[in-house]
């Protein structure tokens, strides 16, 4: 006996529907980018009840007559695409012509349309799937759809919804993406009759993402310098170096046009920003990527929010590209605020009676004593690079300036000097809070250095050149130590050799899944050399496939500086304190440590009044 039976066209419909239509917010995304795709300027969306009781989607896009109007209740019934090969290009955010069916089966459904130029427009009212009234109707050119009692005929689904706040966080959650995706479309969202937002349309990403995020976020982000090859171009906002969440829920990727969610995407964001995030934080970013179509399949999952890339490879670089240009060029804006003068630096020249600088400055280095010694000479064994020629006056590299310590000066004979006139300098230090804070004072008002931070990036960087220039010298070791590993690893280490090599790890293949270390870098002084090789490798193995090379090193060094740099309650003597901001003004991304934290924290005058009660 045959047991197949085709299924009727409502209960198929009803089945698409479980796909597409999961929750209110479902059914919003779905009608917005019908609107988008029908070249709406300006959007309404209205909902009650978390959009459970009652949807609402307003649109002044091109409308449809009334042949168009029924056929689009029909599944597979589509504008978007003709063909199979059509498929291969997507240009429009729809193309599976499943949505209007989906919805208008498991809801009371009304569609109200009108082209521009029609004299009449077109209202359709479905239940459950079923058409029951079509009439002439429309008032305004555009598109208005109205989606009541959702999954009125589907109570196992309904179930499953959460309650109304949820639900309708999820709405306002999709019609961020919505508005942030699209900047040149009006949006209004209204809440139980509650305007939640009016959104102009904008003439840029930036104002866009003010007007819904605020001017405090708004003021963190960088503009991505306009990144174009044939294949891909990369434009949008960045947080800047330092700035992060702990969740995703402001990692915003567009793909042309669309949200998306897609892995190499993110690690390639992770690997552009690299130690200007903090460890287990995610970045905040407003990245639009535009390809050529027919390089991504986007036909992968029903909401279409997850991509495939025939060519992951030139993404990843061209999305780490475009956070490093971002970076970098954040830089130079930076150098402008907090450099105009190259920089300078003035101490606060005069001592606290009984502070330990007037007491006694001998006892006070800007490395305590006993690591002195090493690092210096350390240090000294690799010959500095020739700085690049680069911006204002060259700035000292000196780590450890002992020997030039002045003994501390009497602020007369000071301001005398006009070199160290506090008039004429960029920063001004202060004093010292806890022993770690250096409060400065700049043009813009009260700067806030972490002292251990800022000696982290200081010495990070210096190795990092140096690595980059000349390789890390190893010192051999008197009995070389054998190290056994996994095939895994061994396979790994083998493979990267000569990174290793270059950053003064010397190792050799030594018999089966047997390693020899016979040279360790000099500054390092690891109690238990071989369980710091193993936790470089558990570290790096997963990452190296997205890293390069030389950031292998990268990771090694920001590990290692930590224990050197200065810490906490470290006493810094104020020749020590000016030395140690020059040196992190000359840094390459001065804001943060190589973990990503913050260095320096700027508190500017106006802050300061909102706090004092000065300015409203
Ligand atoms: P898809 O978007 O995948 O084509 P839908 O079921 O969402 O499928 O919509 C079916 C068709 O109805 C679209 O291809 C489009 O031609 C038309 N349509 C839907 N919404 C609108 C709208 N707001 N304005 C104009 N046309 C629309
Ligand atoms: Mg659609």
């Amino acid at each position: 006996m045959s047991r197949i039976a085709l299924l009727s066209e409502t209960v198929a419909s009803q089945v698409a529907a479980g796909e597409v239509v999961e929750r209110p917010a479902s059914v919003v995304k779905e009608l917005v980018e019908n609107s988008i795709d029908a070249g709406a300027t300006r959007i309404e969306v209205m909902i009650r009840r978390g959009g459970i009781s009652y949807i609402r989607v307003i649109d002044d896009g091109s409308g449809m007559d009334r042949d168009d109007a029924l056929l689009c209740l029909e599944r597979h019934a589509t504008s978007k695409i003709r063909t199979g090969a059509d498929l291969a290009a997507i240009h429009t955010l729809g193309f599976r012509g499943e949505a209007l069916p989906s919805i208008a089966s498991v809801s009371r459904f009304r569609l109200a349309t009108r082209e521009r130029d029609a004299l009449a427009g077109t209202e359709v009212l479905v239940s459950g799937g079923k058409i029951e009234t079509v009439r002439d109707g429309g008032d305004a050119p555009g598109t208005q759809i109205e989606v009541r009692s959702l999954f009125y005929n589907l109570p196992a689904r309904r179930k499953f919804l959460r309650t109304e706040n949820t639900e309708s966080s999820h709405v306002e959650h999709q019609l961020h993406l919505q508005a942030i995706g699209h900047p040149q479309t009006g949006f209004v969202f209204i809440n139980d009759d509650r305007i939640v937002w009016q959104l102009p349309p904008a003439a840029h990403l930036r104002d866009r993402v003010r007007d819904l995020c605020g001017a405090t976020l708004t003021a963190e982000l960088l503009d991505v310098p306009e990144f174009a090859t044939d294949a891909i171009s990369i434009r949008g906002l960045l947080g800047k170096a330092g700035v992060s969440r702990s969740s995703r829920a402001q990692q915003l990727v567009f793909l042309n046009g669309r949200a998306v969610e897609n892995n190499t995407i993110n690690f390639a964001l992770r690997e552009g920003y690299h130690t200007a995030l903090m460890k287990g934080q995610h970045p905040v970013t407003f990245l639009f990527i535009e390809m050529d179509p027919a390089e991504v399949d986007v036909n992968v999952h029903p909401a279409k929010r997850e991509v495939r890339f025939r060519n992951a490879a030139w993404v990843r670089e061209a999305v780490v590209e475009a956070v490093r240009v971002a970076l970098e060029s954040d830089r130079a804006s930076w150098s402008r605020t907090f450099r105009a003068g190259g920089g300078e630096v003035a101490g606060f020249g005069l001592q606290v009676a009984g502070s330990p600088a007037s007491t006694s400055p001998e006892t006070l280095p800007l490395i305590p004593e006993r690591e002195q010694v090493e690092l210096r000479k350390d240090w000294s064994a690799m010959p500095l690079p020739s700085k690049p020629a680069e911006d204002s006056a060259p700035l000292p590299r000196e780590l450890v300036p002992i020997e030039s310590a002045a003994p501390p000066q009497e602020p007369e004979t000071r301001n005398q000097k006009p070199e160290t006139s506090p008039a004429s300098r960029d920063f001004k230090i202060l004093g010292v809070l806890g022993k770690l804070y250096v409060l400065m004072e700049n043009a813009g008002g009260l700067v806030l250095v972490d002292q251990h931070a800022a000696h982290e990036r200081i010495l990070f960087e210096e190795m990092k050149r140096r690595m980059e220039q000349q390789g890390v010298p190893g010192q051999r070791l008197l009995l070389p130590l054998t190290l056994e590993v996994s095939p895994r690893d061994g396979d790994w280490l083998a493979r990267h050799l000569d990174v290793l090599q270059r950053a003064g790890i010397g190792l050799e293949p030594f018999g089966a899944g047997t390693f020899k270390i016979d040279s360790l870098p000099t500054f390092l002084r690891a109690t238990e050399p071989t369980q710091l090789l193993r936790d470089i490798i558990d570290d790096l193995r997963e990452t190296s496939a997205q890293t390069s090379k030389l950031r292998l090193g990268e990771d090694m060094i920001a590990k290692t500086v930590c224990r050197h740099a200065v810490k906490a309650n470290d006493y810094l003597r104020e020749p020590e304190l000016v030395r140690l901001i020059q040196d992190l003004l000359a840094c390459e991304l001065p804001y943060c440590c190589p973990h990503g934290r913050p260095t320096m924290i700027q508190m500017s005058y106006a802050e300061l009044e909102k706090k004092f009660g000065r300015k409203a």
